[in-house]
């Protein structure tokens, strides 16, 4: 009975431990960044909580102390993800204004040319803090800050519609925005993860579109993702289509329904 004891404890123990593991794998350290981004000036942080009295101000003052710095080296980790290097022609930011409070939603961006700012929800931040789990919301916030950051830096397509109409133009914007989310790690990496949904198409943008974009920087190029962002400004009418062929080879194979069917074969969703 006693020895019965002693090894469902083990398997508990073990069970545990691995459980651990597995969220320390999820919730892992900031990829690193490259030390020819380490310098690079993101603009300046203007970094404000203007709900101070919310339990969510509270929770972040704790676990983000030099919120500069964490929002600094977050864009630094966009900018690798989306470009070459800094000599690339990117969007210079001049000011990226930073609050924190109180308002139904998680975050989003808005203002635009050189300047920036990007809401982030206090009762997002409490949601995310249920069992004090500090890692999870480092986590949580992290994916969030490359989401609306990459709209901050990302190229802008052109001759393909607006934002508003959400066409080709709007599923490039938050395509991208969830592909340098999930080649940051802040989604998991894994496409049986439940991070991903399943089926649809290349047209429905945020993490659909994002998922198959890195998908094609793992299988088909590895700097497919900075490739596709550049093609935005190289391309004088872009379309999915055109910026496939043009990434990957003016062929058949590389038409945009052919690698949505290709991709959606490959990880068993067809
Ligand atoms: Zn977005």
């Amino acid at each position: 009975m006693k020895i019965k004891i002693f090894v469902l404890a083990l398997g508990f123990a073990t069970a545990m431990s691995a459980m651990g593991a597995n969220r320390m794998e999820k919730y892992h350290e900031p990829f690193a960044i490259d030390s020819q981004w380490e310098d690079y000036y993101p603009g300046k942080v203007n970094f404000r909580i203007t709900s101070p009295e919310t339990a969510g101000a509270d929770i972040y003052r704790r676990i983000i102390p030099d919120p500069d710095k964490y929002i600094s080296d977050n864009a630094r980790r966009v900018l690798q993800t989306l470009y070459f290097s800094p000599e690339d022609k990117i969007p210079q930011i001049k000011v990226i204004d930073y609050v924190v409070r109180d308002f139904d939603g998680v975050s989003y961006k808005s203002g635009g040319g050189d300047r920036v700012r990007i809401d982030y929800s206090t009762g997002w931040i409490e949601r995310s803090f249920v069992d004090n789990d500090t890692l999870r919301l480092d986590y949580e916030t992290r994916g969030v800050i490359y989401h609306e950051l990459t709209h901050a830096y990302q190229l802008e397509p052109k001759g393909c519609g607006t934002y508003g109409d959400g066409g080709e133009y709007w599923a490039f914007i938050e395509g991208m925005a969830d592909a340098v989310r999930v080649a940051c790690g802040c989604f998991e990496q894994d496409f049986a993860s439940k991070d991903r949904p399943r089926g649809g198409s290349w047209r429905n943008g945020y993490r659909t579109t994002g998922y198959f974009l890195y998908w094609l920087q793992l299988n088909k190029d590895e700097n497919f993702i900075r490739k596709f962002n550049a093609s935005a400004a190289e391309l004088d009418t872009w379309s999915f289509d055109a910026a496939m062929k043009h990434v990957l080879g003016d062929r058949p194979e590389n038409s945009v329904d052919n690698l949505w069917d290709e991709y959606q074969k490959a990880i068993g969703d067809k």
